[in-house]
């Protein structure tokens, strides 16, 4: 009777996970250096190696005990791989993901959480893309503008930065910068891992009477760690505006990156600044 109890309070022990502390090269194929995922291989000493490397072998020769040697699953391994669960590099910026130690990497890579920075050289901020918005709101007074996909927004042309945000969380930089040339003007999406950029940004300026030149570049993108993009999208030569910029529009809009139809739709105008 004693027996039966005891064993039923064991199996209704709670087994919550307990924070532990090990090396973590013990859960790493010894050969690439990868964490070990399922399947994966022993040889007849119990010496691990991933289902990459385990073909690689010469001859089916351990690694480890240069022991000839059949290769099996080891299942315990693979069960305890199943189960080490850690946070994400980004816990510190918001992301509450556990993860197994073998899809840590590939989760790191695409994080949400993954910070951006300020690009004040002054101040080291860095935080995901809303609370990094935040931040350059209450801390430095940027302006920041909603926009939607594919819509013309209209700006007074003046030196500073400009934040513009999507419904769907994107956040784009818009610089302008009064150089000898004239007035430069840098637009990038900001990312925590660079890409290939999805974002089409059409801009032209002109007076209320002309438009004097238009331009459509992919917008290079950046987590902003190294401050403020190099380089130029788009120069308004000194000779065509005013050094204040003033009677110069500047209309500026990025193309779906997902359009649901492929005609553009009507131009609709938004005055963001009175021109
Ligand atoms: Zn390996
Ligand atoms: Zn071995
Ligand atoms: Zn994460
Ligand atoms: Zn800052």
């Amino acid at each position: 009777m004693d027996g039966g109890t005891s064993s039923k309070r064991r199996v209704e022990a709670p087994r919550e996970g307990h924070n532990v502390s090990m090396g973590m090269d013990a859960l790493d194929c010894p050969v690439c250096f990868h964490p070990l995922r399922p399947p994966i291989y022993q040889c007849s000493v119990g010496h691990f190696i991933c289902s990459s490397c385990r073909p690689k072998l010469g001859r089916n020769k351990c690694h480890l005990c240069s022991a000839e040697t059949t290769f099996q699953r080891c299942l315990g391994m693979e069960r305890l791989m199943e189960s080490v669960k850690v946070p994400c590099s980004n816990a510190k910026y918001g992301c509450v993901e556990k993860l197994t130690y073998y899809q840590k990497d590939e989760h790191e890579k695409e994080c949400p959480n993954a910070p951006c920075f300020c690009p004040e050289s002054s101040c080291s901020f860095a935080g995901a893309t809303d609370a990094l918005l935040d931040h350059f709101s209450s801390q430095h007074k940027w302006p920041s503008t909603t926009i939607k996909y594919s819509e013309d927004v209209m700006f007074r042309l003046e030196p500073g930065l400009h934040f513009l945000r999507t419904k769907d969380r994107q956040i784009f930089l818009r610089n302008v910068v009064l150089e000898p040339v004239g007035h430069a003007i840098s637009v990038v999406s900001i990312q925590p891992k660079p890409k290939n950029s999805k974002f089409m940004c059409n801009m032209s300026y002109g007076s209320s009477l002309t438009v004097y030149f238009q331009s459509s570049t992919y917008l290079r993108s950046s987590s902003l760690s190294d401050g403020l993009p190099k380089g130029y999208n788009l120069i308004l030569p000194k000779d065509e505006i005013a050094d204040d910029g003033k009677a110069t529009f500047l209309t500026f809009s990025i193309d779906d990156p997902n359009p649901k139809v492929k005609a553009r739709e009507p131009i609709c105008l938004k005055p963001v600044h009175g021109v």
